[in-house]
């Protein structure tokens, strides 16, 4: 049983071959995205890996089906990637990995919500300057402040759960209110309601009813001086309105882990290029922005999970042709 890993770093490496022990499966690691122009790369497999940016399109599905690919295992939990109609068409499995340690993520927002709160970032570099005034390091007080999550899956119920720890009112806007929640003080409201919140976080899927949820008229539903969080997919927001909300002053603090344009930028070094991405660029300018490059999963207990479930999936797959894990879109 061989399975091609795309967009591997050494730690796919690393994590996948410690956990592959008791599967004893081949497996072939290549950094390269897989996309329509690097498909060509599958030779004879039983499966392909894939991660956040590949791009799985109709195309692409082709391609792998006419190698004899019959299964693609995402090591992610979003699978917004994969064109799933036409994996489903060709008879292919596409599994995926559906809870990670979701508190990795959580605990994530927490800190872009900390670090531009209290500015820690920049007091390091000032200390290490012998520059210890205070300027421009004021912050707030998180306890009283009203937070509100857009999804309440597997990692908008961690970071509901750090947020009521932190001594916050939380209010949540999900399609189905979880009971578990509304019990240790979680209030479920219409969109509108919670994006009005100091603080909006976003834990929602990537979608055709999401894409874009973030855009110029719902900047203008928010309050002046909201802090903006996204750890889920840059596609929720339109980054040109995000920068406009910023040059306006409506959204006062911008913290993301995850990029509209991502693709092109994340997971590799490109300091010694010209970044060609002018919204980037321009998001990088603001004082008032946090950007990390999706790592909020990049922990060692998730990238554990991550390991296990990937290969248990295949195996699954294999042995009984069932999938616990199956990538199905909401209908
Ligand atoms: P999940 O499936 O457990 O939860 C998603 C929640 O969003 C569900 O409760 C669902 O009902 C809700 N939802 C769906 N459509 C909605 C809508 N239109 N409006 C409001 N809520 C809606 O998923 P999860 O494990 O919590 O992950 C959430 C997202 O986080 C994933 O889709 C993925 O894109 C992202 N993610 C990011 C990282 C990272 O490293 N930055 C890691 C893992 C996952």
């Amino acid at each position: 049983m061989k399975i091609i890993f795309f967009s591997a770093q050494p730690y796919d490496r690393e994590f996948f071959q410690r956990y592959n022990d008791s599967h004893g499966f081949e497996l072939v690691f290549h950094e390269s995205q897989l996309n329509e122009k690097t498909v060509g790369l599958v030779g004879e497999a039983d499966a392909v890996c894939v991660f956040v940016n590949d791009k799985v399109t109709a195309g692409v599905c082709d391609q792998l089906f006419k190698k004899g690919i019959k299964i693609i295992a995402l090591r992610c939990a979003g699978f917004n990637n994969v064109d799933l109609e036409a994996a489903k068409n060709l008879g292919m499995h596409v599994c995926r990995v559906p809870a990670y340690s979701p508190e990795a993520v959580a605990e994530h927002a927490l800190a872009l919500i900390m670090t531009l709160n209290r500015k820690t970032h920049k007091a390091y570099n000032r200390v290490r300057e012998q520059n210890f005034s205070l300027h421009g390091l004021l912050g707030f007080n998180l306890h009283g402040k009203t937070v509100g999550v857009i999804g309440t899956g597997n990692i908008g119920k961690a970071f509901c759960r750090i947020m009521l720890g932190m001594g916050c009112k939380v209010m949540a806007f999900d399609l189905v209110a979880n009971k578990e929640l509304e019990a240790i003080g979680v209030s479920y409201h219409p969109l509108i309601e919670v994006l009005k919140a100091d603080i909006v976080s976003l834990h929602c899927p990537l979608n055709e009813q999401t894409r874009h949820l973030i855009n110029d008229e719902t900047i203008g539903m928010m309050q002046k001086g909201v802090m903006l969080i996204n750890t889920s997919r840059g596609g929720l927001i339109d980054t040109k309105a995000a920068i406009q909300g910023l040059k306006s002053g409506q959204i006062t603090y911008f913290g993301i882990d995850v990029y509209e344009q991502e693709e092109h930028l994340f997971f590799r070094d490109l300091s010694g290029t010209v970044i060609q991405d002018d919204q980037i660029q321009r998001l990088m300018s603001f004082p008032n922005v946090l950007i990390t490059a999706h790592q909020a999963f990049f922990t060692d207990e998730a990238l554990g999970q991550i390991a296990t479930t990937t290969l248990n999936n295949v195996q699954q797959l294999i042995k009984s042709g069932n999938l616990n894990n199956r990538a199905a879109l909401l209908v």
